[in-house]
């Protein structure tokens, strides 16, 4: 089968690879979509995956074979055929992380391996049947390839105890800060200003629920142990830009919160005389909740996001993966893009 597979030094291409086959309790789905994450630029763009792996984590797809043990009555069990999604392994139920009903940074987990990946930039994908879910009638394959970016849009919304009441700021509008700020708008929490650079992605941010945009320009340094103007009670860092992270601490009001939720390679400084005199509380927001993807996929089939503005219009086949990955860095693409590795 065809993989978009990743070369090293920063460059991929369409490879043949062998068509996995599912052991016992495994079953083989057949990708529909797979959205291209954040995590897969930096992996590629900034050369951090290992040469000859096939990124892609963010799929929909449909059962194509199950494994020895799971059962294919398509009643308790699942059909060929089923159009399915799959979450992550459950925690251990136990630990201190479990017990806090923090099951995806299980301290029993195996520390996530970035680079030993099998992903969906491909057209078959084993998983374990245990962890499969059913996508809702009515919700079509290409957004439920959003199901994992939402289930941790809704994760960090969560973490960070917002209500309707906060004045949220979300830095950064591409693909994370978008969802962001569509669950955040699904949720009643309407003071929302996105803070973004370039152009067509503030558009789109206003386009998914933002009240307000801005250039980070635009955002006014504090004057020391003083609030700006108008503060906000929470900020959402998605940019993974050191500066918006820093911009986003000067913006917080007193008792405000820092969520961190894009990932950068250059290290933000953290003031943190102004943590102290305004007692903020800066958090990292990773995985998903408990409930796994289930509240995800509720939501989106739900029609309360507006899914149409969230991915961009153009699919991409395998060999387009490079390219719309340089377009999303370069900020020229504001929502999801989706591979279709059936059309390549
Ligand atoms: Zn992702
Ligand atoms: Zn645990």
């Amino acid at each position: 089968m065809p993989a978009a597979v990743y070369l090293g030094g920063g460059d991929m291409a369409v490879r043949e690879v062998p068509v996995p086959v599912p052991g016992p309790g495994e079953a083989l789905v057949e990708v529909s979509h797979c959205g291209i994450c954040g995590t897969d630029l930096h992996l590629v763009l900034e050369q951090y995956a290992r040469p000859n792996t096939v990124l892609g984590h963010e799929w929909s797809g449909t059962l194509a074979a199950l494994g020895d043990g799971v059962r294919d009555d398509g009643v308790d069990g699942w059909e060929l055929g089923a159009r399915v999604v799959a979450d992550a392994t459950p925690g251990c139920g136990e630990c201190r992380a479990c017990l806090r009903g923090r099951p995806s940074v299980c301290l029993r987990r195996e520390p996530t391996d970035f680079l030993a990946f099998t992903g969906a930039f491909t057209q078959y994908k084993v998983v374990a049947a245990s962890r499969l879910l059913r996508i809702p009638d009515g919700l079509s394959m290409r957004h439920a390839a959003l199901t994992e970016p939402t289930a941790i849009a809704i994760h960090t919304v969560h973490l960070a105890g917002v209500t309707p009441d906060d004045r949220v700021l979300v830095t950064g509008a591409g693909p994370v800060g978008l969802l962001t700020t569509a669950v955040l708008h699904a949720q009643g929490v309407h003071d929302i200003t996105v803070s973004e650079p370039a152009p067509r992605r503030r558009e789109r941010a206003l386009a998914v629920g933002a009240k307000a945009v801005c250039t980070p320009d635009e955002l006014l340094p504090a004057k020391m142990g003083q609030p700006v103007e108008q503060p906000f009670t929470v900020a959402f860092e998605c940019s993974g830009h050191a500066s918006a992270a820093e911009q986003a601490l000067d913006q917080l009001d007193y008792a405000g919160t820092l969520v961190f939720v894009g990932t950068g390679n250059k290290m933000p400084k953290i003031n943190h005389n102004r943590a102290i005199i305004f007692e903020l509380t800066i958090i990292g927001a990773y995985n998903y909740d408990a409930e796994g993807f289930a509240p995800a996929l509720e939501l989106l089939a739900s029609g309360a996001l507006p899914l149409d503005e969230l991915v961009e219009a153009d699919d991409v086949g395998l060999p387009g993966v490079l390219d719309a990955m340089h377009r999303l860095a370069a900020g020229d693409l504001a929502g999801k893009v989706m591979v279709t590795p059936a059309a390549s």
